[in-house]
């Protein structure tokens, strides 16, 4: 019989799939002998069952009662009892945190009778009303679906009736009034009363969170941070602590280390008489999490407590929530918090020192993601003048845009093509789509812990939040810093997310310290932190991988740079970059050549060029293999623009003169080779086999250019490679000229030049006969960016701007293709050509030298495939070295079924 209820003492950590994040973690801390307030979780598999059927799970209700009796029997209390009534608060915990995205509903218990009882229990009148007041609204709007904007207008109306500035200055008949506004409103807009069963109200706050889960925002965030739309959430039921009790208490959020630097030390931030949703929303400012200890230095001398036992245990930075009750602490959330790149990276090397975890658990905490942050620039703070505003600076990183003022506004703008900063007071879930479009947030409240800093962080988006100075004007469009200073909607301004200041106009930008010490190999005093940190876990995953990561590189200074960023090779050189520029005139009049002599003469003085070329690249990657592929793209890439000539030639008739003799040649030309899909025509090998000279003037400038290296001492190591083959009769053919050329060139030269030949896999056909295919290739190349667009059938230069965001939105998948491999069919068709291929040619190297080779999802993917290599472009080489470094870290290998 399927189980729906569990109590905290019966979970922990490890059940975070089927009691949430926050149930497991509450659990946790309730067996580590933590004051956390009773409570149980009901859990996913209840919720998902609810989601799929639309009804309660049977036997869920009953559950939830006996471990409800077991709560109110611990606490000596019933559940909204008349005298000192047991409250009870309903929250959302899902699998992956999903900060503010559900639903929560605090206070379940009150109702016309209960809450005359709590006000005597706590002797404060005012405290049990607007305890009653938070429920009927949250209620009203969370459970019965009443639009919170008239709540917010009723309370409105009373402030301005009653003269008062906020609502402390509201008394206890006052809101014991708004309670029955509230309350008349929700008859009127539901055509039912606010129930006064305790019970009903818990019941009915379960299933709201439950359906909470595929609220409009919730389903947003999740295709945001790719998590599973199937998982469902958890709902925590768990007694009610009040920080809003008077002076001696209080709500706060704290971190055991700052999780934007990862610096030593708790900080976080706390609210006095103040109920814990209060600290996130920013809607008061919070004060700094050391004057607790002016404040109550009993509580926070036992939260420090707490916070050390917490990090020994899960030994990592947590995060907390807490209340202090007249003077009691009460612990009321833990996880292992999020942070910076940065501050992955510090921590994960100061746990290392601190022998808390071993070098390869730090390596498996940070990420490739999070090292290409770090490789970002800055600004240059010596030239930003002086700033508009300070805040907190809650996310890092520097970003340019135009402010804007809400979340629409937001995304029309960047829907045009415009950056923009979306400024705030402060932020809430609804904003979610403005904060994803934009380049930044910026608010003038909250702490960070807000909502807007905890979800800018996850999202990687620069934050600066908890702007006192500034005075944020939603309606007027405009914010006003503190000396009067007023900027309009659509000015540029920058933000530092790094330094919490704002600047007017676009500010100049730096290079990251991280980039200079991987450029370098220098480390500036002042960033010495994170670049040990980073080179630390480098180190590392050099250590421990298995995947050797090469660059794709075409240029002798790309290759200098990939080679500094830790390349092993090149894996990809592209041999048309080196066919662009003044040589286009030559390719022109090899295509054009009417004559063997004319074509023969036209490769002739391509050939020095070439040469030069790859004895430069040799050169660079001295030592290092080198691989050549030979002339991919169609002809008449290289030719002018057929729409160009074919005005100039229609304008010249039309005027009555002769067009230009070559424009007509050459338009001539372009239409006869003109295809309708030039990525599925006349390239890769096929050009080889169909335009004479063509593979040999690229092979003799190859074996030309070892033979060079050769003589003046070096080691070179170029091998050839074949592209867009899906045959092996093709590569058989292309082969046997390679050869050839190769033989020539060893007699006139006197040196023997052994080059190995290979080819890339880039078609369905190739990974399909690849065991035919690996009699003829000494090594494969996965070209997954046209596998990708042939096993799908998407045009690769069409389909990501065309119906790519539909496709995201719909669900059809959760990334491009084209950016993370799609393990399920282009990983199968690259399964099986590894497989077949080392079974025709044991030990066949193979790499992949597509897009994908520097993604950190797709790294993890060819390490599991047993690929020897990836190569990527030079700037995502440490990313690369870093993942396949993580990658060899998960034990799993080739052969091991996924
Ligand atoms: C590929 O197809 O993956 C590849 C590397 O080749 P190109 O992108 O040059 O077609
Ligand atoms: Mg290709």
């Amino acid at each position: 019989m399927a189980r729906y209820v569990y109590d905290f003492a019966e979970g922990g950590r490890d059940m975070a799939d089927l009691l949430g994040g926050k149930g497991a973690n509450l659990a946790e801390m309730a067996r580590l002998g933590l004051p956390v307030p009773a409570g149980f979780i009901v859990t996913t598999e209840a919720c998902r069952t609810f989601l799929s059927t639309g009804t309660e799970p049977d036997g869920m209700s009953d559950e939830v009662s006996r471990h409800l009796a077991a709560v109110e029997a611990a606490a000596g209390r019933l559940l909204g009892q008349p005298e000192d009534p047991l409250l009870l608060s309903v929250r959302s915990g899902a699998r992956f945190s999903m900060p503010g995205m559900m639903e929560t509903v605090l206070d379940i218990g009150l109702n016309d009778d209960s809450v005359l009882g709590l006000a005597k229990a706590s002797g404060s009148e005012r405290f049990a009303w607007d305890s009653y007041r938070r429920l009927v609204q949250m209620f009203g709007s969370t459970v019965m679906g009443v639009d919170t904007a008239l709540f917010e207008e009723a309370l409105r109306l009373l402030k301005e009736a009653r003269n008062a500035p906020d609502d402390l200055h509201l008394d206890a008949a006052d809101l014991a009034s708004l309670v029955d506004v509230c309350k008349s409103l929700i008859q009127q807009e539901t055509g039912e009363p606010f129930p006064q069963s305790p019970a009903e109200q818990l019941r009915r706050a379960i299933l709201a969170v439950f359906r909470s889960w595929n609220a409009e925002r919730a389903r947003l965030y999740r295709r945001r941070e790719h998590i599973p739309d199937d998982l469902g959430t958890a709902v925590t039921v768990q007694c009610m602590v009040f920080g809003n009790l008077g002076a001696d208490s209080g709500s706060g959020v704290a971190f055991t280390r700052d999780p934007a630097t990862g610096r030593q030390g708790f900080y976080g931030d706390y609210l006095p008489n103040a109920q814990g949703e209060d600290v996130v929303s920013g809607i008061r400012n919070t004060v700094p999490l050391a004057d607790l200890e002016d404040l109550d230095p009993h509580s926070f001398a036992r939260l420090c407590d707490h916070m050390r036992t917490l990090e020994r245990h899960y030994r990592d930075l947590c995060d907390i929530e807490f209340t202090i009750e007249r003077g009691t602490l009460w612990m009321l959330q833990t996880r292992v918090g999020k942070r910076t790149a940065e501050a992955a990276f510090a921590i994960a090397a100061e746990l290392v020192d601190e022998g808390l975890i071993t070098p390869d658990e730090a390596l498996a905490r940070v990420s490739g993601d999070g090292l290409a942050r770090l490789m970002f620039r800055r600004f240059d703070t010596s030239a930003t003048g002086e700033a508009l505003a300070h805040g907190i600076p809650a996310s890092p990183g520097a970003a340019v845009g135009a402010a804007v003022f809400d979340s629409a506004e937001a995304v029309r703008r960047t829907a045009a093509g415009e950056r923009v900063v979306l400024v705030r007071q402060e932020t809430t879930p609804d904003d979610l789509p403005g904060m994803v479009a934009a380049q930044a947030v910026l608010t003038s409240r909250g702490g960070k812990t807000s909502h807007a800093a905890v979800v800018a962080r996850g999202m990687g988006r620069v934050c600066v939040c908890g702007a006192e100075e500034l005075s944020v004007d939603t309606e007027g469009r405009r914010f006003t810093t503190g000396d009067g200073t007023v900027v309009e909607e659509g000015t540029v301004i920058s933000v530092d997310g790094s330094a919490g200041a704002v600047y007017r106009g676009a500010a100049p930008l730096v290079d990251s310290a991280v980039m200079r010490y991987l450029e370098t190999g220098e480390r500036g005093a002042e960033s010495a932190g994170v670049v040990d940190a980073v080179a630390h876990a480098l180190r590392q995953a050099d250590a421990v991988r298995r995947l050797e990561v090469r660059a794709n590189a075409d240029t002798p200074e790309d290759a200098a740079r990939a080679r500094r960023f830790g390349a092993q090779g090149i894996g990809l050189c592209r041999t048309e970059h080196l066919f662009l520029g003044e040589r286009r005139k030559l390719v022109e009049e090899m295509i054009l050549a009417g004559t063997d002599a004319e074509r023969d003469h036209a490769l002739e003085a391509l050939l020095p060029l070439q040469r030069r070329d790859f004895t430069r690249i040799l050169e660079a990657m001295e030592g290092l293999p080198v691989t050549i592929r030979l002339l991919d793209p169609p002809l008449h890439e290289f030719l002018p623009d057929r729409t160009e000539l074919a005005v100039r030639v229609a304008a010249a008739q039309a005027a009555g003169n002769q067009p230009d003799p070559h424009d007509a040649e050459v338009l001539d030309a372009v239409n006869r080779m003109h295809e309708e899909n030039p990525m599925l025509g006349l390239r890769g090998v096929r050009l080889g086999l169909v335009v004479p000279g063509l593979v040999a003037m690229q092979v003799r400038a190859v074996a030309e250019a070892i033979v060079e290296r050769v003589g003046a001492g070096g080691a070179p190591m170029a091998e050839i490679m074949v592209p867009l083959v899906g045959a092996v009769e093709e590569l058989r053919l292309a082969r046997e000229e390679v050869e050839h050329v190769l033989a020539d060139v060893s007699k006139e030269s006197g040196i023997t030049v052994r080059c190995p030949v290979g080819t890339m896999i880039e078609l369905p056909r190739a990974a399909l006969t690849a065991g035919r295919i690996a009699e003829e290739a000494e090594f494969f190349s996965f070209g997954t960016n046209d596998l990708t667009q042939t096993t799908w059938g998407f045009s690769r230069d069409d389909v990501e701007a065309a119906f790519f965001s539909a496709y995201l939105d719909r669900g059809v998948f959760a990334t491009s293709p084209f950016e993370t491999i799609d393990r399920e069919g282009v990983g199968r068709l690259v399964d099986i050509a590894v497989t077949e291929g080392r079974a025709a040619r044991p030990g066949l190297k193979i790499g992949v030298c597509g897009e994908h080779g520097g993604d950190p999802d797709s790294v993890h993917f060819f390490h599991t495939a047993g690929l020897d290599y990836v190569s990527c472009s030079p700037f995502r080489v440490p990313v690369a070295r870093l993942e396949a470094g993580r990658a060899a870290l998960s034990g799993i290998e080739a052969g091991d079924s996924r």
